[in-house]
């Protein structure tokens, strides 16, 4: 297979079996050999690490336990990425929570502010050590010779709202925030080399979802859902992959949907 990607990829989000894991064996398979891999939870991320040396030895991996709600611990885990591997070319903010399913009038001001710490300050403190570090990488390079492409991981829920039965009103309003982040840092540095774009999944089989189709709370948003079903996490990862390759060079500050058509009824 073809060598699409280069360079040293970070990702945030990568313990648990959902979308920042499946990204991270894309990734590899697709030819990253050096790859910083991080979460709060270091005992699911070793699990990730240990599967990714046995499957592909030949990728350098460092793990990172890394709160991205916390601005010492995502500059550090940046720091410890560039000077491991000399360079951060992609960089893929996926660490999310699904925040409390609730409709505005329930929600706590405690819970608010915590979902935001994560969902959206989180990508924003990761977003601006990746850029600074990309920037000063490229100081020697010409206007827009420069290289490095950032992902953020948003949701379909960033550009429409949640419907009543399924009332996740501080994670529809945090992704719609990481929609103006990634657009408007994507027109920011554009000029830079440096390319941001989102990534806009709808319903995907991971455990962030798993408590809610247990539920029964999803059978609504499965059958609104053109194609009948949740995305399999390869399906967000090889987009993923695209986003971060020479395919998509000429995408800027674009929202990539992929949803089994539920936005576009
Ligand atoms: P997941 O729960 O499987 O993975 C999220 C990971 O983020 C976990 O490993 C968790 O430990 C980590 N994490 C949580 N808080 C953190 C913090 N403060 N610092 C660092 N890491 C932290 O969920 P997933 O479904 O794979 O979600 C990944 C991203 O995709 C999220 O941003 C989510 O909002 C987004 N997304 C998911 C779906 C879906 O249906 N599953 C749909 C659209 C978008």
């Amino acid at each position: 297979m073809a060598t699409l990607l280069k360079g040293t990829a970070f990702i945030t989000g990568a313990g648990s079996a959902g979308i920042g894991q499946y990204t991270a064996w894309a990734f590899a398979k697709h030819g990253v050999k050096r790859l910083a891999l991080s979460d709060i939870n270091l005992k699911a991320l070793r699990t990730t690490v240990d599967e990714l040396r046995n499957r592909h030895p030949d990728v350098e991996v460092e793990s990172l336990e890394m709160d991205v709600a916390d601005e010492g611990s995502v500059e550090s885990g940046l720091s410890r990425t560039v000077s491991a591997f000399g360079s951060l070319d992609i960089a893929v903010n996926n660490a999310g929570v699904g925040g409390p399913m609730k409709p505005t009038a329930e929600v706590a001001t405690d819970e608010w502010k915590r979902h935001f710490d994560i969902n959206l300050t989180g990508v924003w403190l990761c977003e601006r050590g990746e850029i600074q570090r990309m920037l000063k990488q490229n100081s020697n390079r010409g206007p827009r010779e420069g290289r490095g492409t950032i992902i953020n991981v948003a949701s379909m829920l960033g550009l429409v709202a949640a419907s009543p039965t399924t009332p996740a009103t501080a994670y529809v309003a945090g992704k719609h925030a990481v929609m103006g982040l990634t657009k408007t840092d994507a027109v920011m540095y554009a000029p830079h080399g440096i390319r941001i774009n989102a990534m806009c999944p709808g319903y995907v089989e991971t455990p962030l979802l798993k408590a809610a189709t247990a539920s029964g709370i999803m059978d609504g948003e499965i059958k609104k859902t053109p194609m009948g079903r949740l995305a399999q996490m390869e399906e967000i990862a090889d987009a993923i992959v695209f986003l971060a390759s020479p395919f998509s060079s000429f995408m800027c500050g674009a929202g990539l949907v992929v949803d089994g058509g539920f936005t576009v009824q």
